[in-house]
């Protein structure tokens, strides 16, 4: 059985899975960390109230799976922790400063609680390490890249995985189907995956390139940065406004796609251009990776957005039966449940697949530990 951590930066998520079957045990998320009033001052209080509930399911726990957002260009898959891995965690900070610290606190309390047990990492960027240096590199001066660590790094990346062989399997090509996944919640980011590997992937250095997001903007000319910051803007404000107030939230004032769309369907113009700029972005890239790809077996739907909301999926996919993609309607609507969604007639498959992090990261977990003790 492993326990499964997913110590965010407010919010520490926990949950016991046993990969065979699968079977889940037992899960909580402890949320407001650090807030004020909060019963969870820091990090190590919350995790060690964790580990006190799961306490008396945890019979037989061979490993923790922690999830760690940026690996750096270190690492390529999922590993054992030890100190040089913590270490080198440390060093990919300034990649993600929002995220690693958190994910970094989490280790470090579950390995002074359970210090006997193996601990793995398993990290957001890791299934995007197989991007070819043509896909992930951005064309600037190479040696300040080299030097700056600047180059396409990838998120969401234990959903894609998931969600791209659960896609694969459903169409009946599971080693080499040609899959699209989209990824919409919060944050939102599409790829390309040809053959269990990814080729191409939307977010890049940071979680801010690409489709439009809740809060992101997504793609922006670096140009506009550079305006801003001359118009008086100081970079922090910047940034600020491209991670936090804009996106969705930036052009309507609403971040959730089901605000958004009851807007839409009252008439409300601004609300209108969100969710138009929101779809045509992802047309975009839709016909990007099918270029990419060349052939495209599956476009797999994930995420709040993209599982729950019939209305996007018809929109971004709507007239592009020439591209061989064409919806069921009926299908389409249903609630719930991984399903094909597409027309009998399309030669594109298009699914619906509610991703599964938490089993991912066990999985990939008892794998290494499998691993290693084979070793
Ligand atoms: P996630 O980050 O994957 O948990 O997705 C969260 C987002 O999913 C929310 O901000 C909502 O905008 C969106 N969402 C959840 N349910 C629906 C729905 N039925 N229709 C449209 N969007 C939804």
């Amino acid at each position: 059985m492993i326990l499964v951590i997913n110590s965010g930066s407010s919010s520490v998520k926990y949950e016991l899975i046993d990969v065979e079957g699968p079977t889940r045990h037992q899960a909580g998320k402890i949320e407001r960390i650090g807030e004020p009033g909060s019963p969870f001052p820091d990090h190590a209080a919350a995790l060690e109230k964790a580990a006190e509930e799961v306490a008396p399911h945890a019979d037989g726990l061979t490993a923790v799976g922690h999830r760690v957002v940026h690996g750096g260009a270190a690492f390529t898959g999922p590993v054992l922790i030890d100190d040089d891995v913590v270490k080198q965690i440390e060093e990919a900070v300034p990649l993600a400063p929002l995220h690693n610290p958190s994910n970094l606190a989490g280790i470090e309390v579950m390995r002074r609680l359970h210090p006997g047990l193996p601990q793995v990492a398993v990290f957001d960027t890791a299934f995007h390490s197989t991007l070819p240096p043509a896909a992930r590199t951005y064309a600037i001066d190479r040696e300040v890249a080299e030097r700056a660590g600047v180059r396409r790094y990838g998120f969401h990346g234990t959903s894609t995985a998931y969600v791209s062989r659960v896609a694969a399997e459903m169409v009946g090509k599971p080693d080499m189907a040609n899959v699209i996944v989209l990824h919409l919640g919060n944050g939102a980011s599409a790829s390309a995956v040809s053959a269990g590997r990814c080729v191409d992937t939307s977010m890049g250095m940071t979680p801010l390139e690409g489709l439009v997001m809740g809060t992101r903007s997504g793609d922006v000319d670096p140009g506009v940065i550079f305006h801003l910051i001359r118009g008086g803007m100081t970079p922090d404000e910047v940034e600020e406004m491209l991670v936090h107030r804009s996106g969705l939230y930036g052009l309507c004032g609403d971040n959730d796609m089901r605000t958004v769309l009851d807007r839409v369907a009252a008439g409300d113009d601004e609300a209108a251009l969100a969710y138009n700029v929101y779809c045509h972005r992802l047309r975009k890239y839709i016909g990007a990776y099918t270029a990419v790809l060349g052939r495209v077996d599956v476009i797999a739907f994930t995420g709040g957005v993209g599982e729950n909301s019939a209305p996007v999926r018809r929109k971004v996919l709507s007239g592009l039966a020439p591209m061989g993609i064409r919806l069921d309607p009926t299908r389409n609507s249903s609630v719930r449940g991984a399903r094909l969604v597409s027309a009998d007639d399309s030669a594109v498959a298009v699914a619906v697949v509610p991703t599964d992090e938490e089993l991912e990261i066990a999985i990939e977990t008892a794998a290494v530990v499998a691993r290693t003790n084979s070793e």
